[in-house]
């Protein structure tokens, strides 16, 4: 017998199409995918609706080439969640279900996990703080909860002890860490306790594994789920709690198409399935902050001490500008070598950490100024000295360093800034006897293993300092760190956005906090040329609650969030000019729009992007701003339905942006 599918394809189109099939060939359900022709192409299509009556059409109703799935592969809340998104953050459904199910987008490949090395752990006994927590949150009738601790107080034990009353309730659970790093380290505290009841979803899978993976969440059989961003959209038929650690983490948002935020989507499906979200995070978003005590729709729960003997560590700023050489290329000044000596000696170990990656950070000419940029980007280009190339970080493009000026032919050209490359070689020089290893993306790239080796190295004192990017200063929990470093607060510091503050804020509070947690003797020092910057002073004070109601009153002062909402409208294209002209064509509807519907909003003028260029593409910006997010999403709607942009200019648009660069 013949019937009809309506189906969703992998495009930006916000519509479905129908295809037919023979039911005597194909056993088709919906939730399945089927390749179908489109155009003179096929596509993966996701099958939303089943039904036998002949669609009235005037067109000719394509055949179903083929059935992918032997099993439902989404479900109805999944597909229900794409056409939410889609009148969110804009997107088409069918891009929405590609970013949620395996095999679709990929992510990047970090590598596999090793079972076996899962270690069971000890019974522990809550602190009263962790009590009082895991109490509210069980038996209260609300939604939504903050677990506002310090670093180091135990907030893990908090989320782990509630997922295993829902879980011994019939409930999944799904757990977000913001790092890869932190699902190695969390699957493998867990796997005791929880044994095969759980999933972990990462980007090492293999697509065949991960749909292994996604069975057995599909089917019940795993409750809880543990992974990064994505793992938000895991196909959990009896959903009832949601963690999401570290809250104020970037990396929850997706800087693709859909850019959403797993923190909304958490938000979304829990109101949905009547769950509960549990966020936690020692330095709370501005954002979740401003909930928490000024909207009060979320409950929040305080952890304000380490449990046992660890303390919060003692802090020390160290200003560079004391150093000889006026501290611009010191990399290790007087204060962090004398304390890494000692602690070195005593068998204790040290984090390091600095923001940036390669050796150095500019190719410069004294002579007439010339800086080595990216020939497809507005950006300069970094020196990688093992690779002995000159590297763009935007586009990856390649090239061999110079030896004199391009510009004026002067050989008087050097390197500036540093980066963690660099403080790798110095470390070699400075401190021989000891053994370090570097995590950074460089590394990383080399060996899928890397990671964990180096973790499991590090965790069983084979090496002695670990320096890294971020992915050293996110919930690491080394008992045996007595000292951080961070080689240079300022690296975050001058970026021309709104959130650099916050950010180096968060930065430096979260990385101190991985010294000082098991004893009581933990030390950080925070090596900076601008002692006096009230992020760094704060962060140095841990004074989280100081510095968010300092910023809070600058983002209130000049309407950034959380006391507006905002919407990034990025115009780009390899014509310079037909970029342009299509930000302010669409400008000029935005206006109309708000004029005729009588939205509150505010509209920037069109303006170059911070970065103009990127991977040859101009890029041109619009930016909103409006107390309800529905009314802006609405300007953008209508005024996309109504002007059309050229075919040769892409328009991305991001709902709640974190970077408007
Ligand atoms: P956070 O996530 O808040 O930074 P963790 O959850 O990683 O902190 O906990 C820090 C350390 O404290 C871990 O080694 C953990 O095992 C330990 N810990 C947690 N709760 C207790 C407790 N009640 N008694 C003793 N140690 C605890
Ligand atoms: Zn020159
Ligand atoms: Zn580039």
């Amino acid at each position: 017998m013949i019937s009809y599918a309506s189906v969703v394809l992998p495009l930006p189109l916000k519509t479905e199409f129908i295809y037919y099939f023979d039911n005597d060939k194909f056993d088709l359900k919906v939730g399945m995918r089927a390749v179908v022709p489109f155009g003179s192409t096929k596509k993966n299509a996701y099958v939303v609706r089943i039904f036998n009556e002949k669609p009235d059409l005037d067109f000719e109703i394509k055949e179903i080439i083929r059935v992918i799935d032997k099993d439902v592969i989404f479900t109805e809340e999944q597909y229900n969640l794409s056409l939410w998104m889609e009148k969110f953050y804009l997107s088409a459904r069918g891009e929405n279900l590609d970013t949620m199910v395996p095999g679709g987008k990929k992510d990047i490949d970090y590598g596999g996990l090793n079972s076996s090395s899962y270690e069971s752990k000890n019974i522990i006994n809550l602190t009263d703080e962790q009590i009082r927590a895991v109490e509210t949150i069980i038996h209260s009738e609300k939604n939504l909860f903050y677990l506002y601790g310090i670093t180091g107080s135990g907030k893990t034990e908090v989320f782990l002890r509630v997922a295993e009353n829902v879980i011994n309730n019939g409930g999944q659970v799904i757990y977000l860490v913001p790092e890869i790093t932190l699902t190695y380290q969390l699957a493998q505290q867990v796997s005791a306790r929880f044994k095969n009841k759980v999933a972990v979803l990462h980007s090492g899978l293999t697509p065949s594994q991960r749909i292994k993976m996604w069975r057995e969440i599909i089917t019940g059989k795993a409750s809880l789920i543990i992974g990064a961003r994505s793992a938000v959209f895991a196909p959990c038929k009896n959903l009832k709690l949601i963690i999401l650690d570290e809250e104020h983490e970037n990396s929850y948002k997706s800087s693709n198409t859909p850019r959403y935020h797993a923190r909304q989507i958490a938000q979304k499906r829990i109101s949905d399935t009547n769950g509960k979200l549990l966020m936690g995070s020692a330095t709370p978003s501005l954002e979740a902050w401003y909930r928490m005590n000024y909207i009060k729709d979320m409950v929040e729960l305080e952890l304000t001490k380490r449990p046992a003997l660890a303390q919060l560590p003692k802090i020390i700023v160290s200003d560079l500008n004391n150093e000889k050489g006026g501290g611009f290329s010191t990399l290790f000044g007087n204060d962090l070598i004398i304390e890494m000596n000692k602690v070195l000696l005593e068998g204790r170990q040290v984090i390091l950490f600095l923001n940036r990656r390669g050796y150095s950070r500019y190719f410069y000419c004294s002579s007439c100024g010339y800086v080595a940029k990216c020939p497809h980007c507005d950006i300069g280009l970094v020196y990688h000295k093992s690779k002995k190339i000159l590297e763009c970080h935007h586009c990856g493009y390649k090239t061999i360093p110079k030896i004199s000026c391009p510009n004026c032919h002067s050989y008087d050209v050097s390197y500036m800034g540093f980066g963690t490359e660099q403080v790798d070689a110095e470390l070699e020089r400075l401190f021989p006897n000891f053994k370090h290893a570097r995590l950074d993306t460089d590394t990383v790239a080399k060996d899928k293993k890397y990671i964990e080796k180096i973790l499991t190295d590090f965790k069983n004192n084979q090496i002695q300092i670990l320096l890294g990017t971020q992915m050293v200063a996110k919930g690491l929990n080394f008992p045996n760190v007595k000292l951080v470093g961070i080689i240079l607060a300022d690296s975050t510091l001058y970026v021309p956005d709104f959130r650099a503050s916050e950010r180096t804020f968060q930065l430096l509070v979260q990385v101190s906090g991985r010294s000082g947690r098991a004893d009581s003797d933990g030390e950080v020092i925070i090596q900076t040329l601008s002692p006096e910057n009230n992020a760094i002073k704060m962060a140095s004070k841990l004074d989280v609650k100081g510095f968010i109601e300092d910023e809070l009153k600058f983002r209130k002062a000049t309407n950034f969030p959380p006391f507006s909402r905002m919407i990034y409208l990025v115009f780009r294209s390899k014509n310079k000019m037909k970029a342009e002209k299509a930000s302010s064509d669409f400008y000029n509807e935005l206006i109309n729009v708000k004029t005729h519907y009588g939205i509150t909003a505010e509209i920037f003028n069109p303006s170059s992007c911070t970065i103009e260029k990127i991977r040859d593409n101009f890029r041109y910006q619009i930016l909103i701003k409006s107390s309800d997010i529905r009314q802006g999403i609405k300007i953008v709607d209508i005024a996309t339905e109504h002007v059309s942009i050229s075919s040769s200019v892409f328009l991305e648009i991001d709902i709640d942006p974190l970077d408007v660069l």
